[in-house]
């Protein structure tokens, strides 16, 4: 088994196999259509090529890892709670549109509203950890990240009555950084996990790793967020402040592009206070961070809704493990 850098070194070689393989699907994808459907001959190719796996990272807008540095943690129960509500919000829209989504849930939120999760879990939706208080696992000693992802889905198991397989790190920071994260997930008992974004970013991303899904250890698979190559670059595309930056027509020309360059499931994520325009701002922000906060809060509902619309959404374990393996 390769370590993370070892893995990045052999990323470049088999990007440049994948694009052979694109390049020499390009005749078929040419003759299929152009609109926002699905191609039949693309489903045929490849049965989960076109799915779409929709997931929510569940905290509240104080717990985001720009806001670390203003919001103390064992302060954070005296914030306005706004993550029931927001995810009521989010819930609906997935019943309006009979789907079923992976919530990478905070322990934090599971001990704290304990009823969330178990409507979650009783709507359908698969629970997964994000750790207990978002701690970004650069941040943690070994043993304090085994500790942490122990703790997480204990409580999110109890509370949900479900198993947890998956876990998504906070802010994607699994990465050469932290070699042994993968080891202490298969250990705590993960399937799973969907911890990379592949793309340059100031806060978060490792853009040398794996752009699909891999086998990270012998028993956990890794499943970055979506991004789209254009001119041997990787830009982000599977959500977070981009999708409220990006104008939709484009967001849904790069979903479109992905599915026929990439032959592979679409992994996207959203925050329930991406869809709260009226949540408190109790910070003295930089610019830079307000921005990406708090843009186009307003316009995210029905986005999300036209996106839920468009395409054929499936939980992370449907897509990536084997039906007995499922929770
Ligand atoms: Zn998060």
């Amino acid at each position: 088994m390769m370590n993370l850098s070892e893995l990045a070194q052999e990323h470049s070689a088999r990007e440049r196999s994948a694009q052979e393989r694109a390049s020499q699907e390009q005749t078929l994808q040419d003759r299929s259509e152009s609109g926002d459907t699905l191609t039949a001959e693309g489903e045929r190719l490849l049965p989960l090529a076109n799915m779409c796996a929709m997931t929510v990272d569940l905290e509240d807008y104080f717990q985001v890892s720009a806001f670390e540095s203003f919001s103390d943690r064992e302060q954070w129960q005296q914030f306005e709670c706004r993550v029931e509500a927001n995810t009521e919000k989010l819930l609906n829209l997935f019943e309006q549109h009979q789907i079923h989504a992976t919530f990478f849930v905070l322990g934090w939120i599971a001990e704290h509203y304990p009823q969330l999760i178990k409507s979650i879990a009783k709507a359908g939706h698969e629970i997964a950890s994000h750790g207990y208080d978002h701690q970004r696992v650069h941040h943690l000693s070994r043993q304090g990240f085994a500790a942490d992802i122990r703790r997480s889905k204990a409580l999110l198991e109890d509370t949900g009555g479900v198993a947890v397989q998956g876990y998504r790190a906070p802010s994607f920071s699994i990465s050469e950084r932290t070699p042994w994260a993968y080891d202490e997930l298969a250990n705590a008992g993960y399937r799973y996990s969907s911890s990379v974004y592949p793309v340059k970013h100031d806060h978060y991303g490792s853009p040398l790793l794996p752009r699909f899904a891999f086998l990270a250890h012998p028993d956990v698979l890794e499943v970055p967020i979506s991004t789209l190559q254009l001119m041997g670059k990787n830009f982000p595309i599977g959500g977070g402040g981009y999708f409220r930056l990006y104008p939709e027509t484009l967001m849904q020309w790069a979903l479109r592009r992905f599915h026929r360059q990439a032959q592979q499931p679409y992994i996207f994520y959203i925050h329930p206070w991406e869809l709260d325009p009226k949540q408190p701002r109790p910070f003295q922000l930089s610019k830079k961070t307000q921005f990406r906060h708090y843009l186009n809060l307003h316009k995210t509902e029905p986005r999300i809704a036209r996106l839920l619309s468009k395409y054929p959404w499936r939980r992370m374990d449907e897509l990536f493990l084997d039906k007995n393996e499922q929770g």
